[in-house]
């Protein structure tokens, strides 16, 4: 492996010298705090908000440590795995100059970072069995690629890329491979985690939006070696997590039981909704999906779309991008709303 994070870093960001905050600077025990400009009246809350968070999110790090099996040091908060996305960009990339491979259709959070940093984006397409396509890949690979983004189970298409190619990539690449793994809980396949002491190019997306029901606090997770974890510290905004989303995330945590229940129930959701979709007459397909959503090709799907909008039900629409021709993007609901969702378009007369 050539991995060597000294000559994949940006000049400019191994020079500089990070923001030292208050906080970092006094981290021991003390009563009186006349260090940040703080408010020392309180709020009119009753929680401690005048004082400023823990740059570090030293608590919760913990405590997603234990759940995830991973060593503190091998941990980045984001403000959502978008903010992730971002500093990864801007640590490995140098605008004009570089680009990235992502593998369309994908999420499409990887392009846009992109661009708002100038950074090239390489887009090889999935293969129509929403797989790597491994030749081309190897083939647009070139000196100025920096990052690779793989996102599996992907969004919008559902299914889970193939491990042994997702090793070939890792073994072969030199630079960061970024494994989004936004919806692995819903999967039947394993997180690569674990392989992040094999791989030192491995970086592991994931977030609380999806099976821990927290998409409106904003707290993404990425799982990488600790040199990686202290460039992202580096550059990023000294407060990114706030301390609402720090004390809620910590009470959320211990209520493992409450995610593996709707987890099961969302599983099961799936393959019902599955089955009931395929039963309808203008359904093409419904493609396997082990996220918490069914990417299926309908007869005239921008026309169900609206249909759907019109009794109020919104879905994907995601006919217009390439490999998902007629595709809406469904979201698995409650058992009440995904069979609200059958019995709407058990109304639907096609033209
Ligand atoms: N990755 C993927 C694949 C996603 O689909 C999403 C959200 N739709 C995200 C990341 C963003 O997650 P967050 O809410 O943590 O920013």
């Amino acid at each position: 492996m050539r991995f060597n994070l000294e000559n994949l870093v940006r000049e400019n960001i191994k020079a500089m010298k990070p923001y030292s905050s208050a906080r970092h600077e006094f981290s021991g025990t003390a009563s009186v705090f006349m260090d940040a400009n703080e408010n020392p009246y309180g709020s009119a809350l009753p929680d401690n908000f005048n004082r400023y968070p823990d740059p570090l999110q030293r608590q919760v790090k913990e405590k997603l440590s234990q759940i995830k099996r991973v060593p503190s040091q091998n941990i980045f908060l984001g403000n959502g795995s978008d903010e992730a996305i971002d500093l990864l960009i801007r640590i490995f990339c140098e605008p004009g100059r570089n680009n990235v491979l992502i593998f369309p259709p994908t999420y499409g959070m990887y392009e846009v970072c992109a661009h708002v940093n100038n950074v090239q984006v390489k887009e090889i397409s999935l293969t129509p069995a929403f797989q790597l396509d491994m030749e081309a890949i190897e083939q647009s690979v070139d000196t100025g690629t920096k990052i690779i983004f793989i996102c599996s189970p992907n969004n919008p298409t559902g299914n889970s890329i193939e491990r042994n190619d997702i090793e070939i990539i890792l073994n072969n690449f030199d630079g960061p491979v970024v494994l989004d793994e936004a919806y692995i809980n819903y999967s039947s396949q394993r997180s690569f985690i674990p392989e992040l002491t094999e791989y030192p190019n491995l970086i592991v997306m994931q977030t609380l939006s999806k099976a821990w029901g927290l998409a409106g606090l904003r707290l993404g997770m990425l799982f990488a070696s600790p040199p990686v974890i202290d460039l992202l510290n580096k550059i990023k905004y000294p407060y990114n997590i706030n301390t609402a989303t720090q004390h809620l995330v910590l009470q959320a945590l211990d209520k493992r039981e409450w995610m593996n229940e709707h987890i099961a129930t969302t599983v099961k959701e799936r393959e019902l909704l599955k089955e009931n979709l395929s039963r309808l007459d203008f359904t093409l397909a419904v493609y396997p999906s082990d996220a918490n959503f069914l990417l299926v090709k309908m007869q005239n799907a921008n026309t169900i779309y609206n249909f759907l909008c019109s009794k109020g039900i919104i879905v994907r629409n995601r006919s217009n991008i390439n490999l998902c021709e007629d595709c809406l993007r469904i979201t698995i609901g409650t058992p009440e709303e995904n069979q609200k969702l059958l019995t709407v378009l058990k109304e639907y007369k096609p033209k």
